[in-house]
């Protein structure tokens, strides 16, 4: 199977993981994420972002600040010539349950019908383990966890080996587990090259 969609988390994978981030000015890229996303892209894949954003639903800042910082990031990485074909959000709080939030899958269920998408030639990259569970619901054929972020907190909560090189396979995994965990978004990228077609 070829991978053909990348589906990213925004906090802490693209973006420095700020809390509940609703400023525009507080946007701020991994220095790997531009030229990552950029080379995806040249490779054929198409970008989805897919982000809860609870702090709507929880009335820390407004869905106009969600677009804003939304609007700020789609600028950012234009520099690079980067797009998502699609983005995504949840707005919800936790105890909504929601079927937007993820680990939920409606995020994908809604893109994958918009775009005739196949969780076999999907993966999903994010720096939690909603993230990871996320992708595993959907069936994607790949999932990545980052130690950008919260990733680092969210491995040991696993009980994730230690990472000693850029990346690493997991097998056996055991429940939560990613296929893969990798020190940042570029990492993550290499792995997806050297592990999978296009
Ligand atoms: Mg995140
Ligand atoms: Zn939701």
């Amino acid at each position: 199977m070829k991978i053909k969609n990348i589906f990213l988390d925004r906090d802490g994978t693209i973006i420095q993981e700020k809390h509940y981030l609703s400023n525009p000015k507080e946007v701020e890229l991994f220095p790997e994420s531009g030229p990552t996303l950029a080379a995806m892209q040249k490779q054929g894949c198409r970008l989805f972002l897919v982000t809860n954003q609870s702090g709507i639903g929880r009335g820390y800042f407004q869905l106009d600040d969600y677009l804003k910082v939304q609007k700020k990031l789609t600028q950012l990485l234009s520099n690079f010539g980067v797009s998502f074909t699609d983005t995504a959000y949840c707005p919800h709080r936790p105890d909504e349950n929601c079927s937007c939030r993820k680990p939920k899958t409606l995020m994908w269920e809604s893109l994958s019908q918009k775009f005739h998408l196949k969780p076999e030639e999907s993966i999903m990259i994010g720096d939690k383990e909603a993230d990871i569970l996320f992708g595993r619901n959907s069936g994607f054929i790949c999932t990545i966890l980052l130690l950008t972020g919260h990733g680092q907190k969210e491995a040991e909560k696993l009980g994730l080996p230690c990472l000693t090189d850029a990346w690493m396979k997991l097998s056996p995994q055991k429940p939560g587990w990613p296929d893969i965990m990798a020190q940042d978004l570029s990492a993550a990228w290499q792995a997806v090259q050297n592990e999978y077609r296009f």
